[in-house]
């Protein structure tokens, strides 16, 4: 029997597109009457997959009329210096959202810098402030990856409300936060979910009831077919570099998820590349334009 694999992608990159011609839109509209958004990216040190992170954030800007600025600092620098750096942006009213590239080298704590960075320009959601917000079931800023994947599920009309839900990974950028969305109270929530991790005892028998799995490991094929119930949505978020000759640069990009054997099995599956990846950009697009109108509420209401 051949399967139609065209037909269960969710395609990220589609998406993603439509939701920045969208934003373009909003922007120009604020942009008649107020100012430019902006967007300040920080990347500290040249890791070559942070820099090509940064540079697909500030094409995305381009392409919605965001402005940005793109701060460039040594692998050297001190987290006093960073941290300068940051309230520098803090005070500068023509930036409205901060983006401080991570991992940052080991001589920087990063939840210091994450904790300077003021929660009104913190497009990331990583700052407690926001991410107590969303616990507390009152989202502000949310973090990218999960926003973009509630999207992904709201606009390929998957049904999250009475499901179970499989997480497997706990990172505060993906697992934890994509948790709280999920079991929110309305919105595309109300599943019933689990978070799965590195100490979970037998992974396949908890990820097997899941009606939604999401996998956030960052291991090639960490997800197997027999892991995986039959119908199941999959969202696969890993994004693993592996060498492959044949590829034109020698290597290439894969999940978490051994995607020819589970594709077989499941509903609806998004791929990588072209799946979750490009949706995060959309979404901090999103958030740095509503970093701006909000900025711009508070002028107004003084
Ligand atoms: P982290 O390394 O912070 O977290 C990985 C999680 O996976 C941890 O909770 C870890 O458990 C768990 N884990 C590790 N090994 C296993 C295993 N064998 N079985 C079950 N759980 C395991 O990663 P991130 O959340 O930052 O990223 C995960 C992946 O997603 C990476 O590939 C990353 O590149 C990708 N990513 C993609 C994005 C996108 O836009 N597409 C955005 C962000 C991330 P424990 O906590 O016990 O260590």
């Amino acid at each position: 029997m051949t399967i139609n694999v065209e037909g269960k992608l969710i395609n990220g990159k589609e998406t993603a597109a439509a939701i920045l011609r969208e934003v373009a839109q909003d922007v120009e509209r604020f942009v008649k009457e107020y100012e430019q958004p902006r967007l300040a990216v920080v990347i500290v040190g040249d890791d070559p997959a942070s820099h090509s992170y940064v540079h697909s954030k500030v094409k995305a800007c381009e392409r919605c009329g965001i402005g940005s600025i793109h701060i460039e600092l040594p692998a050297s620098t001190s987290e006093e210096e960073l941290l300068e750096r940051v309230d520098g942006l803090n005070g500068d009213s023509s930036v409205h959202g901060i983006l401080v590239q991570l991992p940052l080298p080991p001589q920087i704590d990063q939840q210091h810098i994450i904790e300077r960075i003021s929660p009104d320009k913190d497009v990331d959601g990583f700052h407690p402030y926001n991410m107590g917000r969303l616990a507390a079931d009152k989202p502000r800023f949310v973090p990218c990856t999960p926003q973009g994947i509630i999207e992904l599920l709201d606009r390929y009309d998957v049904e999250t409300a009475g499901k179970r839900a499989v997480i497997v990974g706990r990172s505060i950028i993906v697992g934890k936060p994509l948790a709280l969305l999920l079991s929110m109270k309305g919105g595309h929530g109300n599943a019933t979910v689990t978070i799965a991790h590195s100490k979970t005892v037998d992974l396949a028998a908890v990820t097997r009831e899941a009606d939604i799995l999401v996998a956030a490991v960052g291991q090639p094929k960490v997800i197997t077919a027999d892991m995986v119930m039959e119908g199941a949505v999959v969202i696969d978020v890993g994004t693993n570099r592996i060498t492959d000759p044949s590829a034109k640069k020698g290597y290439r990009w894969v999940g978490d998820v051994d995607f020819d054997a589970v594709v077989q099995k499941v509903s609806r599956i998004t791929p990588v590349p072209g799946g979750v990846g490009p949706m995060t950009i959309a979404m901090l697009m999103k958030n740095t334009l509503t970093a701006a109108q909000w900025a711009q509420r508070a002028i107004d209401e003084q």
